[in-house]
């Protein structure tokens, strides 16, 4: 499909020794960074999702996150597979954002009441915006691999990014059906 783009057969071939970097062009490159950034990502989460599903009060919260952190241990070996694939060592790149949107959902525990339906409404706030972020990033990677010509790599981001929006889906389904509802029905303690 992509005959002119030459790092289509070396991609291909991944893991072989004759491949070296000046065959790799830019976008690969940059491909592969944005891989290490939601490999960092996915690893920083599979440690915080313990945490929030312990802060969270439902029992419908607690599995959908055990669920989801089971799902997320599976994206990182995903992303080792697609490492492999391109003959690149797996390896973690510091993803700010990421950080960034945990240490606010840690904030919203803080914020809220222990046991409350409105600490559970703060976690699944936090808890959409990283799955959003997760779907812009494998949106954006699943696309990526197409244009590369690395049809594989795609059809494993795929994976995620359904897994990402299933999650996300799921997350507003109990909003809806109960955690809001609840809240709105609490007053403030303190
Ligand atoms: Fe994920
Ligand atoms: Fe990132
Ligand atoms: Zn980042
Ligand atoms: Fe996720």
């Amino acid at each position: 499909m992509d005959a002119k783009n030459p790092s289509k057969k070396k991609t291909r071939t991944s893991g072989s020794p004759q491949l070296n970097e000046t065959t790799k062009s830019a976008l690969h490159t940059l491909f592969v960074t944005e891989l290490k950034d939601i490999y960092w990502a996915e690893k920083h989460l599979v440690k915080a999702l313990p945490k929030m599903k312990k802060a969270a009060t439902s029992t419908e919260l607690q599995n959908a996150i055990e669920t989801h952190l089971e799902e997320t241990q599976v994206q990182v070996t995903r992303l080792e597979e697609v490492f492999g694939l391109l003959g690149e060592k797996a390896q973690a790149k510091k993803c700010e954002a990421m950080e960034g949107l945990i240490e606010e959902g840690e904030g919203i525990v803080e914020e809220t009441e222990d046991g409350s339906a409105t600490r559970d409404v703060g976690i699944i706030l936090a808890s959409q915006k990283i799955e959003h972020y997760e779907i812009a990033t494998y949106g954006g990677l699943t696309q990526l691999a197409k244009t590369l010509g690395l049809y594989d790599a795609a059809e494993i981001l795929g994976e995620t990014l359904a897994e990402e929006k299933r999650a996300d889906e799921l997350l507003t389904e109990i909003a809806e059906t109960n955690v809001n509802y609840e809240a709105s029905e609490e007053s403030e303690k303190h």
